[in-house]
């Protein structure tokens, strides 16, 4: 059992009192412990924050920039390593799990490049008038399990080339990754620049109500992203909440069923499905639903649900038990409504916690698997034939984080994605996100921006300053 891992606090490596269990998804078995922060070592790491920010703020932009840069490398140089242990923590298979760490040390760089404007409005003999933008101070960054690397890094960057410090808590369920980064990230950064902390279930909301805050960046559940926004209100912190999403794909009958069956399939079941802009809702066209349905089943039943360490496994287990149980809830749903299921592979039955990829076939609008946020390997399948009928369907849905749009017509899907109301939309190809290009959630999918310009200007505040000039 592994149980070195450690905090890391105002640049040094903090052990704690109380430990909590990380268990490997693929087993069911705890393989290593983690810290259950104290709430005096909370106040630390935020009071640590607070007093690097003072340096922090004024240290050239360039400097920032630079160690962000690095940070990124390093993160590059150690993804091998990590990509083991992201593996045993989080479930996905070991190529993809070092995809997403290379690729997180990319985004940093990318971020790294980005500098906020300075807007001058007036430059007369009389008067100079510029808007600049100036950082906030401690921010509270919270990460979800499914992109644990990836996502908490998306706050880290931006936050920190702003000038502001952070604490950031990654998911009880994925701690392990992030405590190896703080550490590392504490050879480059000023002590108490970036704080990482773990906890249980009860940790989130103390640093949510920690009057230490500027801000809080959030990605989770809609459910909790409500909670957050309550205790946020409080004392008015600044809020990027990055929530839940139940999207839909459009599937025109002019697609090319050989180039675009995998696409899709990958775009509803990669990471097993635990993606928040993943599909989630298929809808096609009823000229071309069976034959991509038979497709999408062959693809399910050739590839390889298992434990991510496993040679061939193309998907991993679910990343929790939490989870577990709420696809097996959803699946037992739809078999007690009489929905029709069509599984993949045949998954591993020794205490992992592992679901075949699952289609529901036309199942109707109004049942559970459609309206509610899956999260897991069970996607509804379903019938359309009107086109301005099937964008209210789309639309038809509480949240609204991204869609796609597939059809050879790039006119006509360009037609249909602008009135899909979500924050991404994507044309004959899914779940591409770039760092310099705005992501966003409408509706109950967020509040604010992550990403591009826009997301590091969400971790600054405008400043106007007015300077009448000697007469
Ligand atoms: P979750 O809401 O259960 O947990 C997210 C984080 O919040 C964890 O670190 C958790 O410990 C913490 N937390 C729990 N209760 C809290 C509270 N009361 N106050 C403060 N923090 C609290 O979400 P999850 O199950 O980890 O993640 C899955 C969800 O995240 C899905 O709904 C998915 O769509 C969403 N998600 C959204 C995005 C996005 O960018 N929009 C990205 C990934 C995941």
């Amino acid at each position: 059992m592994n149980n070195d891992f450690t905090m890391t606090i105002d640049g040094r490596a903090v052990q704690s009192d109380k430990v909590m269990d990380v268990i490997n998804p693929a087993t069911g078995q705890v393989f290593a412990q983690a810290p259950d922060c104290s709430t005096e070592q909370l106040d630390e790491a935020v009071a640590a924050a607070k007093a690097a920010f003072k340096s922090w703020k004024t240290t050239p932009i360039e400097k920032r920039q630079a160690m962000v840069r690095q940070a990124g490398e390093l993160l590059i140089e150690h993804a091998q390593d990590l990509s083991r242990l992201f593996t045993r923590e989080q479930g996905r298979p070991v190529e993809a799990a070092l995809q997403e760490i290379q690729g997180t040390g990319e985004w940093m760089k990318a971020v790294a490049q980005m500098t906020p404007p300075v807007h001058v409005s007036e430059d007369s003999e009389n008067q100079f008038v510029e808007t600049r933008y100036v950082p906030l101070g401690v921010i509270c960054a919270i990460a979800p399990w499914n992109f644990p690397v990836n996502l908490a890094m998306w706050k880290m960057a931006p936050a920190l080339v702003a000038g502001n410090t952070m604490v950031l808590k990654p998911s009880p369920f994925t701690p392990l990754c992030t405590l190896e980064i703080g550490q590392l990230f504490s050879k480059i950064f000023p002590a108490g620049v970036f704080n990482v902390i773990t906890g249980g279930d009860d940790l989130g909301p103390k640093m949510t109500a920690h009057p230490g805050f500027a801000k809080i960046s959030f990605t989770g559940s809609t459910a909790t992203g409500k909670r957050v926004m309550e205790t946020a209100a409080k004392d008015l912190k600044r809020l990027t909440l990055e929530l839940g999403g139940n999207d839909a794909a459009i599937v025109m009958p002019d697609v090319d069923l050989d180039d675009v069956a995998q696409k899709i399939f990958f775009g509803a079941f990669f990471n097993t499905a635990q993606i928040c802009v993943a599909t989630k809702r298929l809808y096609v066209h009823e000229t071309i639903y069976d034959d991509l349905r038979d497709r999408l089943v062959a693809i399910a039943r050739a590839t390889k649900v298992g434990d991510g360490s496993d040679q061939g496994t193309v998907l991993g287990p679910i990343q929790n038990k939490r989870q577990y149980e709420r696809v097996l809830d959803l699946m037992d749903d739809a078999k007690a409504n009489d929905l029709t299921l069509i599984h993949g592979s045949d998954v591993p039955d020794d205490g992992g916690y592992f679901i075949p990829v699952t289609i529901v076939d036309n199942p109707p609008e109004s049942s559970r698997v459609v309206q509610e946020e899956a999260f897991g390997p069970i996607l509804p399948m379903l019938k359309f034939s009107n086109v301005d009928d099937v964008i209210e369907r789309a639309n038809d849905s509480e949240y609204g984080l991204a869609g796609a749009v597939w059809s050879r017509d790039t006119d006509k899907a360009m037609e249909i994605a602008r009135q899909i109301e979500t924050g991404t939309v994507w044309i004959n190809q899914n779940l591409i996100l770039r760092p310099d290009t705005a992501f966003a959630g409408r509706k109950h999918s967020g509040f604010g921006v992550e990403n591009g310009i826009e997301g590091l200007l969400e971790y600054m505040a405008p400043q106007a300053v007015y300077m009448a000039k000697a007469g």
